[in-house]
C-alpha cells in the first residue's frame, strides 16, 4: 500500500512538472508586448472618464509589473494605457472571470471612439466574445488610449494582456485543454464512485463523488467555466456560485474526511470538530442564499481557512496515531491546501501570476481527488477484509456450537430410545418373574394365530396352573411362594427354549406357554417331560424343600374344529385346564372342541 502510495505520488509529481512547462511555455508565448500600466484608485466612485482624460500624467500611479492585484475593496479602480499603432487586429484579455463590471473606453484625440462593458454581473451572451475570461476587441488599428473602469466585490485582480487573436487562439488552445483534462478527470472520478456506490452501497463513495463534484462545480465558478457554459443565464447564480460550492464543497470534504479516518470510533473530539464544520458549513451555504456575495466571501474563506487547517490536524492526529492511511489522506490534503494558500495570498493581493492564480488550485484538487480515492479503495479494501475475518470467527464458532449442541442433543436421544426401551420392558415384564406378562400375551396371540393361518403352520397354546398352591402359601408363607413362582419360571425358561417358543405369566400362578409351529405329538411330549421335570425338581426355599406338581392345558389351532379366533383358543386351553384339575390334578389335557375340552392323551 506504501509503496503503491509513493509510485502514485510520483506519477503525480511527474504530470504537474509536465504540465506546469507546458503551460508555463504556452503562456509566454505569442502575447504583444504590453505597454506601462497606470491605475488610479477612486474611492468614491465620482470619477468619469472624461476627468480621467484631462489629467495630468502624475495624477495616475504606475503599475508595478504590470500585476494589478489589489485584494477586496470596494474603492473604482481606473486603470489607463496606450497601445502603439499595428496592422493587425487586437483583443484585450483580463484573465480573471469574477469581476462585476468592467467599462472598457477606447480613447483617440482625448475622443472616447468607443466604450465597452464586461463583467460577470452581466449576461453571459452579452460578451463580445464567449470566453470564460473577458476578451474584447481593441477598437483601432491606430495608437489608442485605453481606459478601464473596474468595479468588483471579487478580489480587485485585473491581469491586463493584448493578443493578437490568432495568437490568442492558439494559446488558449494549450488552456482549454488542461482544464478539460481537469473537468474530465473530475467527471470521471464522479462517475466512477457513483458506479462503486452502486455497486457496493457503500455510503463512502456516494459522500465522496458529491464532494468531487462540489469541488468541479467550486473550480469551474473560480474559472469562468462554469458560468460559460453551466449557468449563463443566471447572473444570480455566478454571483453567488463560489459562497454556496465552497460551503458545499466543505460539508462533503468534512464527511468524506470523518468516514475516511473513522473518526467517530477513533476520536470523538474530532469527529465532533468535524461536525462543527459540517454545520457552519451548511449555515454558510444557506447565509450565501440571502447575503450578498461582498458580505460573504470573506466569511466564507475564514471559514474555509480555519476549516482546512482543521482538517488537516485532525488527518496529522490520526496519523501521529498510526492510521496508516492517515497519511495519505494528509498529505492528500496538504497539496490541495498548499495550493490553496498560495492561490489565497494571490486573491488577497500580494502576488499575481497566471499559473498560480488558475493552474495550482486544478492541479492541487487534482492530486488531493486521486490520493483521496486511492485511500477510500484501500480503507474499503480494509472495511471488506476485516468484514470476511470477522464472518470467518463468527462461522467457525458457530460450526462448533453446532457440533457440540448435535452432540448433546444425540447424546438425549440415545438417553431417551435406552429409557423408551427399558420402559417397554418393564411395561411388558412381570415383576417378580420376569416373564412377558399377559398384556403382552393379548397382543401377541392374535398375531401368532395369524401367523400360523398364514403359513398353515400349527400353534400351541399350553396353559400351566401349579396344583394347590393356596396350601403351599398357607403352609410356607407369601414369599416362600413367590420364590417358587420365580424358581417355576426358571425352570420353564429353561426348558421352553425352542426358537418362537414364548413364555407368559399369565395369572398368579398360572403361566401360559405359546409354541408356534409345534405339532401336536411333539408338543404333548415336550409338555409332558416338563410336567416331569417340576414333579422332580427340589424348590429350595427359606422355608426348607418344597415339591410341587401342575396341571396342563394344551390347545392346538389345527385340532380345534372350524376356524377358531385367538380367544376360543385360549379358552379352549382354559377349559382343558380346568378339565385336568378337575380330572385330579398333575395332568395334562388337550381341547378338542370349543366348547369342552376333554379327553386323556
Ligand atoms: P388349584 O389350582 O390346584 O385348584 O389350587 P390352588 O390353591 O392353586 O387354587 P387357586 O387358583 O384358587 O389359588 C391360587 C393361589 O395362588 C392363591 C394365592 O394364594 C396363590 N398366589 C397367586 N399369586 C401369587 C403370588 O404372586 N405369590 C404367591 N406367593 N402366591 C400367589
Ligand atoms: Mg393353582
Ligand atoms: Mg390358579
Amino acid at each position: 500500500m506504501r509503496r503503491m502510495a509513493k509510485t502514485l505520488v510520483r506519477w503525480l509529481a511527474l504530470v504537474g512538472i509536465a504540465f506546469y512547462w507546458g503551460l508555463g511555455a504556452a503562456s509566454a508565448s505569442a502575447q504583444e508586448p504590453m505597454p506601462p500600466i497606470y491605475y488610479h484608485v477612486d474611492t468614491n466612485g465620482s470619477q468619469s472618464v472624461q476627468n480621467l482624460i484631462d489629467k495630468e500624467p502624475g495624477f495616475w500611479s504606475v503599475l508595478n509589473n504590470n500585476a494589478a492585484s489589489f485584494g477586496y475593496t470596494s474603492a473604482t479602480y481606473w486603470f489607463h494605457f496606450t497601445l502603439p499603432p499595428v496592422d493587425h487586429d487586437r483583443v484585450i484579455r483580463i484573465a480573471y472571470p469574477l469581476l462585476d463590471k468592467v467599462d472598457i473606453y477606447y480613447v483617440a484625440n482625448n475622443e472616447v471612439i468607443e466604450r465597452v462593458s464586461v463583467g460577470d454581473a452581466q449576461e453571459f451572451n452579452e460578451r463580445p466574445v464567449e470566453n470564460r475570461n473577458f476578451v474584447v476587441p481593441v477598437a483601432s488599428r491606430d495608437r489608442v488610449q485605453v481606459y478601464l473602469k473596474v468595479e468588483t466585490t471579487s478580489s480587485m485582480r485585473v491581469p491586463l494582456s493584448v493578443w493578437e487573436p490568432t495568437e490568442l487562439l492558439g494559446d488558449e488552445q494549450v488552456v482549454n485543454t488542461a482544464t478539460a483534462m481537469y473537468f474530465g478527470l473530475l467527471l470521471c472520478m464522479i462517475i466512477y464512485n457513483l458506479f462503486s456506490y452502486s455497486v457496493t452501497r457503500d455510503p463512502r463513495f456516494g459522500y465522496y463523488s458529491a464532494y468531487i463534484l462540489a469541488i468541479g462545480l467550486l473550480l469551474a465558478s473560480l474559472d469562468g467555466t462554469g458560468y460559460q457554459y453551466l449557468w449563463p443565464w443566471s447572473e444570480w447564480l455566478q454571483s453567488k456560485a463560489i459562497p454556496l460550492f465552497g460551503s458545499v464543497a466543505f460539508i462533503f470534504a468534512s464527511l468524506v474526511a470523518s468516514q475516511i479516518l473513522q473518526t467517530k470510533e477513533r476520536s470523538p473530539k474530532l469527529h465532533l470538530g468535524l461536525q462543527a464544520i459540517m454545520g457552519i458549513a451548511g449555515l454558510l451555504f444557506l447565509a450565501s442564499l440571502i447575503f450578498p456575495y461582498e458580505v460573504m466571501i470573506s466569511i466564507v474563506l475564514i471559514m474555509a481557512i480555519l476549516a482546512s487547517s482543521f482538517l488537516i490536524f485532525t488527518g496529522f492526529v490520526l496519523w501521529r496515531q498510526g492510521l496508516a492511511y492517515a497519511r495519505i489522506y494528509t498529505l492528500a490534503l496538504s497539496v490541495l491546501l498548499l495550493a490553496i494558500i498560495i492561490n489565497a495570498i494571490g486573491y488577497l493581493g500580494f502576488f499575481d501570476s497566471f499559473f498560480i492564480q488558475r493552474y495550482l488550485i486544478m492541479l492541487g484538487s487534482a492530486i488531493e481527488i486521486m490520493l483521496l480515492s486511492l485511500v477510500l479503495a484501500i480503507r474499503f479494501n480494509e472495511d471488506r477484509k476485516e468484514r470476511l475475518a470477522v464472518e470467518k470467527r463468527l462461522n467457525s464458532r458457530l460450526e462448533v456450537k453446532v457440533k457440540q449442541r448435535t452432540e448433546e442433543l444425540e447424546a438425549v436421544m440415545r438417553k431417551l430410545k435406552e429409557m423408551n426401551q427399558r420402559l417397554e420392558i418393564k411395561s411388558n415384564e412381570d415383576r417378580l418373574t420376569k416373564l412377558y406378562n399377559r398384556g403382552v400375551l393379548d397382543d401377541d396371540l392374535p398375531l401368532e394365530v395369524r401367523r400360523a393361518r398364514r403359513t398353515g403352520y400349527d400353534i400351541a397354546v399350553v396353559m400351566i396352573d401349579i396344583d394347590h398352591f393356596k396350601k403351599v402359601n398357607d403352609k410356607y408363607g407369601h414369599p416362600v411362594g413367590d420364590e417358587i413362582l420365580v424358581e417355576l419360571s426358571r425352570l420353564l425358561k429353561v426348558n421352553f427354549r425352542r426358537a418362537g417358543d414364548r413364555i407368559y405369566r399369565y395369572g398368579g400362578e398360572e403361566f401360559v406357554i405359546l409354541m408356534p409351529g409345534a405339532q401336536e405329538l411333539g408338543c404333548h411330549d415336550k409338555v409332558l417331560t416338563v410336567t416331569e421335570v417340576i414333579r422332580r425338581h427340589t424348590f429350595k426355599t427359606e422355608r426348607g424343600e418344597v415339591n410341587i406338581t401342575v396341571s396342563v392345558g394344551m390347545a392346538l389351532l389345527n385340532s380345534l374344529p372350524g376356524h377358531a379366533s385367538s380367544k376360543q383358543l385360549l379358552e379352549a386351553a382354559d377349559n382343558a385346564l380346568y378339565q385336568a384339575k378337575n380330572s385330579g390334578r398333575d395332568q395334562i389335557r388337550i381341547a378338542r372342541s370349543l366348547k369342552d375340552a376333554s379327553e386323556k392323551p
